[in-house]
């Protein structure tokens, strides 16, 4: 019998939807009746709320997490020669930005505990790095699932060897290090406003968070086709890369209510541990950090996650599997290096990982539905 018909939404925006109600409409139609579409000043009124948000000087919004990334290697001078450390247990689009310009992405392994970039794996990559003959100028950390990357055992490492550090927090914006908001480890933290992004818009959406004036002012060129400063003048090969203004009034909205929703992301996270962790692998997060819950991905011995899977599936409760297959083993990225003999954590996670539904309206009755057939399942 199928418990949840219609099947459960993975992740509920229509209950967000709901809970922000007129004002949410309201916000949307008063762009269309201003009429500055582009750069319209709910743009610069969200890039001020975001950076107050996470204690930053500046906020770049752009028009999506990848061109995020891009547009600060595109700053950087990333180019062909040049080889960037990053995961291959994430989304592609880490890879993605730094492939784009040219430059070689370089896979290192992940820690067992927190999925995330091992600090101990980097001088590893540096070496295969250069015996590929590239030169290694950065690192760029994933949050992965939400949970905040080691950034001070990364930066450690960064400024041992005299790299720069960027980090992809798509999925961890919101999250907290050592009672620091991300957004202000490394040059420069870049996030997606993707629909399903714990923080996310009504369509393509991105931003840049630095410390930096001066590389706020490059990414503000940047993601204008390289207009000039006294815009008389295009001085730099740029993008079209700016939020549109109907996105940053959506995201003014949704910014005011996040910091609740993080906190009842990790209620939910909480209860999910509570209820799973005699029967499978649940995530962890370090005891000075907050998650902000991306993904609620539980690890189980490879031959049950396809039975387990299915039995959810029966049950109307959806998963995901993030990720079955990792960037260094994707068929654009297969000839890029990998550091040292390869990358088994990656791998096993690869074929444990799966993620439950996930999201801050994620009622306790339907919680404890979802946790009863999981165990079931694992009988
Ligand atoms: C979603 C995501 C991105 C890319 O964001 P887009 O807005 O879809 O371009 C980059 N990195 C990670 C880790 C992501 O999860």
């Amino acid at each position: 019998m199928t418990r949840f018909d219609p099947p459960l939404p993975f992740i509920d925006l229509a209950a967000q939807r709901r809970r922000l109600g007129p004002a949410l409409d309201e916000a949307i139609l008063k762009v269309v009746h201003a009429g500055a579409y582009i750069l319209g000043p709910e743009v610069a009124e969200f890039e001020t709320a975001l950076a107050d948000f996470c204690g930053a000087r500046h906020v770049v919004s752009c028009s999506d997490g990848t061109d995020a990334i891009a547009l600060c290697l595109m700053a950087k001078g990333v180019g062909p020669g040049h080889a960037v450390v990053c995961p291959s247990f994430t989304y592609t689009a880490t890879a993605e930005a730094v492939a784009r310009l040219g430059a070689t992405p370089v896979f290192a392994d992940v820690e067992d505990v927190t999925f995330n970039l091992d600090p101990a794996g980097i001088p590893a990559a540096l070496a295969t790095a250069r015996a590929a003959g590239l030169e290694p100028v950065g690192v760029i950390p994933v949050d992965l699932f939400g949970h905040p990357a080691d950034y001070d055992a990364l930066a450690a490492v960064c400024a041992e060897h005299g790299l720069w550090m960027l980090a992809d927090s798509a999925q961890g914006f919101g999250a907290t290090y050592r009672g620091r908001r991300l957004g202000t480890f490394g040059f420069a933290t870049t996030t997606s406003f993707f629909p399903a992004k714990p923080l996310g818009c009504f369509g393509d959406g991105g931003a840049i968070v630095t410390d930096d004036d001066g590389l706020d002012a490059v990414l503000r060129s940047l993601r204008f086709h390289g207009l000039s400063a006294d815009r008389q003048d295009n001085d730099r090969v740029g993008l079209t890369g700016r939020l549109d203004t109907i996105q940053a009034a959506v995201l003014l909205q949704k910014l005011a209510i996040f910091d609740d929703e993080i906190a009842a992301r990790g209620r939910i996270a909480d209860r999910y541990a509570a209820g799973l962790a005699d029967v499978a692998s649940v995530p962890t997060v370090a005891a000075d950090c907050v998650s902000v819950w991306a993904q609620y991905t539980i690890r189980v011995a490879p031959e049950r996650r396809a039975s387990l899977a299915a039995h959810l599936k029966a049950a109307g409760i959806p998963t995901a599997i993030y990720y079955a297959r990792p960037v260094h083993r994707q068929g654009a990225y297969a000839a890029c290096p990998v550091a040292g003999n390869g990358l088994p954590v990656t791998e096993r996670l690869s074929t444990e990982a799966i993620s439950l539904p996930m999201h801050p309206y994620l009622d306790e009755a339907t919680q404890d539905a979802i946790v009863e057939e999981v165990r079931a399942a694992l009988a």
